[in-house]
């Protein structure tokens, strides 16, 4: 595709930069809420390797729920459609961490990216790997061609500390009969893998991946088939921002996923991937400049699955 990606990526960031922020760092998991608020990265690769990032796009942070797309598609790799048995596909239209739907829909997660279905994603991890927090940094590091790639212990740790209700949606998942490990073994990866830390460039060419039909970019690697990354794809459009993918789809109308860590995804199939990167969080828990910048970048380029 041949867009001015730089020029529209220029002017985008440079209209959010400014913004007054109102939004608030995740304290909740007080490691967090230690780096510099005001940092703003933004970083677009093409398919075809072309890149452009922008601001603080070299500076590591904590992932957060984004790696959830990546323990997804693990275990649905390893699994196949088995793992719909018990996640559904449904947006929730409640909070990442909520409890309230679980015990209506017995034990069952709404989607796999809401706190409750990434734990039975780790859940089938732990139960398919021999040692599930190794096997699945060996995999995200080959995805990502980053040896070095490291979970954060002292994030991993404040989160464990602090993470009660993280700890009773477990539980309660496991008295529904949904987890088969012991919860703190589920808990103990689920915090591991949500420690995960990489910058905007590393975060859009590790996405690569699902822009490109499940195969890896740079050596060409079927990492899944097409039509589980269309499916993967389709969970990031209706699931990706909580109660709050509506309004991504409606605002920016790309397939993504956020975290509390500040850090946002998308991706065009077939076409590129873009990340942005700024901590302060809207009250739904997403990024309130990284959301606001790629409004201004689809609404610029026009490049939206719409
Ligand atoms: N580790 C975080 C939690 O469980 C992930 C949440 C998120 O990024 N939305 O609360």
């Amino acid at each position: 595709m041949q867009i001015d990606y730089q020029n529209i990526i220029e002017k985008a960031y440079r209209q959010t930069q400014p913004l007054k922020d109102p939004g608030k760092l995740a304290d909740y998991i007080p490691e967090l809420a230690n780096v510099d608020p005001g940092q703003f990265g933004v970083h677009y690769t093409n398919l075809d390797g072309a890149d452009f990032g922008m601001g603080d796009n070299q500076v590591r942070f904590s992932i957060q729920s984004i790696a959830k797309v990546l323990s997804l598609t693990l275990a649905y790799k390893m699994v196949g459609e088995k793992i719909w048995e018990r996640i559904d596909v449904e947006p929730s239209g409640t909070k990442f961490d909520s409890l309230l739907l679980l015990e209506i829909n017995n034990g069952i997660p709404r989607n796999p990216f809401i706190n409750a279905g990434a734990m039975v994603v780790c859940d089938i991890l732990v139960s398919h790997l021999i040692n599930a927090r190794m096997e699945f940094l060996d995999f995200v590091r080959d995805l990502s061609d980053l040896p070095d790639l490291a979970y954060s212990d002292t994030i991993a740790d404040s989160e464990k500390a602090h993470g009660h209700r993280n700890v009773a949606l477990c539980n309660f998942i496991k008295s529904l009969g949904n987890i088969q490990n012991k919860p703190a073994e589920v808990l103990d990866f689920y915090f591991d893998m949500c420690s995960l830390e990489m910058n905007c460039r590393e975060l859009s060419r590790t996405f690569s991946f699902l822009a490109n039909g499940g195969v890896k970019v740079s050596d060409q690697k079927e990492i899944i088939s097409t039509n589980m990354s269309k499916r993967i794809n389709a969970l990031m459009l209706t699931c990706g921002f909580y109660d709050e993918s509506g309004e991504f789809a409606f605002k920016v109308g790309l397939p993504g996923k956020s975290g509390v860590g500040g850090g946002i995804v998308a991706l065009y199939p077939r076409h590129f991937t873009i990340a942005a990167w700024s901590p302060r969080l809207n009250p739904k828990g997403n990024s309130f400049k990284g959301m606001k910048f790629l409004e201004e970048f689809t609404n610029h380029s026009e490049l939206t699955i719409f």
